[in-house]
Order: structure tokens, then C-alpha cells, then sequence
């Protein structure tokens, strides 16, 4: 039995982001010979919709750029995912770096300037409070080895 791997919809070529588009990663495919894929957005899976306006973390709230509150929305769908992790007893996770939910070497300030700090998205905090690895778009090729 293959080795089961968490892995963010959009970096599969998935249409899932806030702009309606994807975030695919030539080559990621290989990941199936070698893995059991559990494909997850968290953010459409705590209801938000595909196109939908940006969020960044602000003093631990997600907060769109027209200043609605998400941060229901963005923990409902980091619940679901930590159920599959448990579930499925996950111990490795693919991420979209950069993103409110799934980033894991850098985020975005808050601030809606492009301006990137060190911290984590609201999915991702929670996994690494849970152990699991999390690989990004620019380490994945070390899932291969
Ligand atoms: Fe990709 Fe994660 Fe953003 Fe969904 S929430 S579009 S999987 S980075």
C-alpha cells in the first residue's frame, strides 16, 4: 500500500484559487507512482466560493481585502483537513507555500502589499502542531527520493 500524502488542489492544476486559477507544478504527477494523493483546498472546503477575494492573516483573524471576516470559513476547512490527516493518519503534507491557509515558509503581512513575513497559513500552523512534514512547490522533488 502506497504512502498517503496531503497535498494542495491547486499545485494538481486545479482551478481552486482566490482568482479562479491554479498553481500547477509541471512534473508533480510522478508524486502518484510513489503516493496515495488526499487532494484538499481548505478554503473551498470551509465554503468559500472559486473566484474569491484575497485573505491575509491579521493578528491571528483572516481577513479579506474588502475587510470581511473569513476566519470561520478558513477553520472550518482547516478542521476537515485535519480530520483526513487523522483519518488517514497522514504523516506528510505537499502545501502551496505563500497562501493564508496552506503556506509554511512565508505568508503574506496583512497588509495586502505583497510584503512577505516568515509564519505559517491557518491549515498549515495546525499540522506542524501535529508533526507532519510539509514539503512546498520548491522542495516537492525531495518526495521522489
Ligand atoms: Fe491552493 Fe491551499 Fe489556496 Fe486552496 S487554499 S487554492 S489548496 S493554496
Amino acid at each position: 500500500m502506497k504512502e498517503k500524502l496531503l497535498i494542495s488542489s491547486c499545485l494538481l492544476g486545479n482551478n481552486v484559487k482566490y482568482n479562479g486559477k491554479n498553481n500547477y507544478v509541471e512534473g508533480i504527477y510522478k508524486l502518484k507512482d510513489l503516493y496515495d494523493l488526499v487532494i484538499v483546498c481548505p478554503e473551498v472546503m470551509g465554503g468559500l466560493s472559486i473566484p474569491r477575494i484575497p485573505s491575509e492573516i491579521i493578528n491571528d483573524e483572516v481577513i479579506n481585502k474588502e475587510k470581511i471576516n473569513v476566519t470561520k470559513e478558513f477553520n472550518k476547512g482547516k478542521d476537515i483537513v485535519l480530520d483526513l490527516v487523522k483519518k488517514y493518519d497522514i504523516k506528510k503534507a505537499l502545501l502551496k507555500d505563500g497562501s493564508p491557509s496552506c503556506g509554511s515558509t512565508y505568508i503574506y503581512d496583512g497588509t495586502f502589499t505583497g510584503k512577505r513575513i516568515k509564519s505559517l497559513g491557518i491549515t498549515s500552523r495546525f499540522l506542524k502542531e501535529l508533526n507532519i512534514k510539509i514539503y512546498t512547490e520548491n522542495n516537492w522533488m525531495e518526495l521522489l527520493k
